[in-house]
């Protein structure tokens, strides 16, 4: 099985994971979802604070050029919204969770007509 980089920007922390699509390793400092990078990005030291914004906006820039993202990282994207409206669908009713419910719905229904292409 195939490794690949997976970075906390959080942190300014990555590792070496094995490739398991549509599951993304959680940060062991933050809990937070790490971002997998391809091999072509070099990672800054953890102290290497310009390093680390250089690489935020590398990635930003090249996301935008590509704008139809891997189908892995939709489906975590996915996961990630399905995980958040399911803590949503936990609270007790209120307005501010109608509109929270509603912004993730629309989210979700747009991920999955990128999905589709
Ligand atoms: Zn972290």
């Amino acid at each position: 099985m195939s490794s690949r980089t997976y970075v906390c920007f959080p942190c300014r922390w990555a590792r070496r994971a094995p490739f398991v699509p549509a599951a993304a390793p959680r940060c062991v400092h933050c809990r937070q979802a790490l971002t997998q990078l391809d091999r072509r990005w070099r990672i800054p030291g953890h102290g290497d604070l310009r390093g680390w914004r250089r690489l935020t906006t590398a990635l930003a820039l090249d996301a935008r050029a590509h704008r139809r993202p891997e189908p892995p990282a939709l489906d975590a994207a996915l996961n990630a919204l399905d995980r958040q409206l399911a803590n949503a669908l936990r609270q007790p009713e209120s307005a501010r969770l109608y509109w929270r419910l509603r912004a993730l719905r629309a989210r979700r229904r747009k991920r999955l007509r990128q999905r589709r292409g």
